[in-house]
């Protein structure tokens, strides 16, 4: 399967254009998707009328500085495409059409991307197996009996099936690595506020960031740096002085936390991931033990502040102003029955949970103490990068899981606790594959998860180059 950079360079010596790859895609996705759905819509003629423009603009030689001229991309359905029905995998949802490009989208555009298609999730990206879409769920193409991971489930399932080059995803708690870690893919959540939120349905605002979702560490950081910088409509969005410089290094210290991995890891996975520190040490990197009580509280934590923020967010969904609207005898009972019949089982738990926790006599004993953990969590981290460049674990305690397996929540929120941490801290993470594990005689991927102080995203694409993309090549 081709990287964007192979895309780009076949477009740049004339061997391959945007027109083919367009018609490539789609041919995948007519064959593979009906068993798949990791699609919710493809944008057919659009795609197909934008990649005749970049053809041609290829052919002229007519294009400058558009690193992603003629890439098809696959786009989670909670971020807005002007004129696209945008559903967040929500019944409440079903047909509202974006009025607006979210500033990611604007600045893909710009860079001469095509978008041949929105992508299924998890409701409102509550959740990690797809299983929770309104409109049914995604299978994974590495095991069709299992799940892709979530909540961005559909766009990791599109590019492991090739059906797009690379995708977008949101990761609040983990939702771009772990779907990646499933699928044998590259996921990038960047640190927070390098990418603007304006445009993305908000979850837990002060946790939400996009990011790709790649077959190459190479290909996460060119989508990063279109998407990425200031954006006067996101005040939350950080300037390049906003932390201190993090450098780049020809070797770099890497710390695990042992004990936090000591508890329901796979024995599999930690098998993987022994292999993966080996090939550190190998590779003339240092690793070095490294503890994080705090980040075994991260868990407890994020479903308190996920929750407080969604069950907030999720107000605007009230039938008046978004999507479906039930009729009712007045306003109260048109707010009550639109949200009802409109939202999803989990969504509402979490509402439910998040309502609770905020609520007057509760705010202090969850909402507040949760907020403390979150400062100190902080706190742990930068005491632990005074000694370590990186941190590495597992993406998730075990592979890709059966469809239907987790159906009790608190089982599937245990697959987040290796991703949360890095949302409620801020900092950035990238996963990427680590090997495979043998389930029912079938390979599944494993995803190792890097993590860098704020503003490290350079750092984690460096490393993630030397020790992932160099192994590519030799494959
Ligand atoms: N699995 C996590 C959850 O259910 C993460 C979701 C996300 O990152 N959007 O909340």
């Amino acid at each position: 399967m081709k990287t964007i950079s192979q895309l780009v360079a076949g477009f740049v010596a004339g061997t391959y254009t945007p027109t083919q790859a367009v018609a490539d895609y789609l041919q995948t996705i007519k064959q593979r998707d009906p068993e798949i759905h990791a699609f919710l819509a493809t944008y057919q003629a659009e795609a197909v009328a934008c990649a005749e423009a970049a053809t041609a603009a290829y052919a002229a030689d007519t294009y400058t500085d558009q690193p992603l001229l003629g890439v098809p991309l696959a786009i989670k359905n909670n971020i807005l495409i002007k004129d696209h029905v945008a559903t967040g995998a929500s019944k409440i949802l079903e047909h509202y059409t974006a009025i607006y490009d979210a500033t990611i989208i604007e600045r893909l555009r710009a860079a001469g991307a095509i978008f041949i298609g929105s992508t299924n999730m998890d409701e409102f990206a509550m959740g990690g197996s797809t299983e929770n879409s309104a409109f049914g769920p995604t299978q994974n193409p590495h095991d069709l009996s299992r799940v892709p991971g979530g909540s961005s489930g559909g766009s990791a399932a599109a590019v492991a099936a090739g059906m797009a080059p690379a995708a977008i995803g949101t990761d609040t708690g983990g939702s771009v690595r772990q779907p990646a870690s499933y699928c044998g893919l590259v996921g990038h959540k960047p640190t927070y506020g390098a990418v603007s939120r304006y445009g993305l349905m908000a979850m837990g605002s002060s946790l939400d960031q996009a990011g790709p979702l790649t077959h190459s560490v190479a290909d996460a950081k060119l989508l990063h740096d279109v998407m990425s910088g200031l954006d006067p409509m996101d005040g939350t969005t950080i300037a390049t002085d906003t932390y201190p410089k993090v450098l780049t290094k020809a070797t770099y210290t890497f710390g695990v936390p042992r004990s936090f991995m000591a508890d329901g890891v796979d024995p599999d996975v930690l098998e993987a991931f022994d292999q993966h520190i080996a090939s550190l040490e190998a590779a003339g990197h240092t690793v070095v033990d490294i503890e994080l009580p705090l980040f075994e509280q991260g868990l407890a934590a994020y479903y308190i502040v996920m929750p407080a923020e969604v069950s907030s967010n999720l107000a605007r969904y009230d039938g008046i102003r978004y999507g479906h609207s039930a009729d009712g005898k007045d306003l109260l009972e048109v707010y009550e029955q639109s949200r009802a019949q409109g939202l999803g089982a989990e969504v509402k738990r979490r509402i439910l949970l998040g309502t609770h926790v905020l609520s007057s006599g509760y705010y202090d004993a969850y909402y507040g103490k949760a907020e403390i953990v979150r400062r100190k969590m902080r706190q742990e981290l930068a005491q632990a990068f005074t000694t370590v460049d990186l941190i590495v674990m597992p993406t998730a305690p075990t592979p890709a899981f059966k469809q239907g397996e987790q159906a009790d929540p608190l089982s599937m929120y245990r697959q987040d606790i290796f991703t949360v941490p890095v949302n409620l801290t801020g900092v950035p993470a990238i996963s990427f594959p680590m090997g495979t594990v043998e389930r029912e005689g079938t390979p599944l991927p494993v995803g190792v998860q890097y993590i860098a102080p704020h503003a490290g995203d350079e750092r984690l694409f460096d490393a993630g180059v030397k020790i992932y993309d160099t192994s590519l090549s030799t494959k």
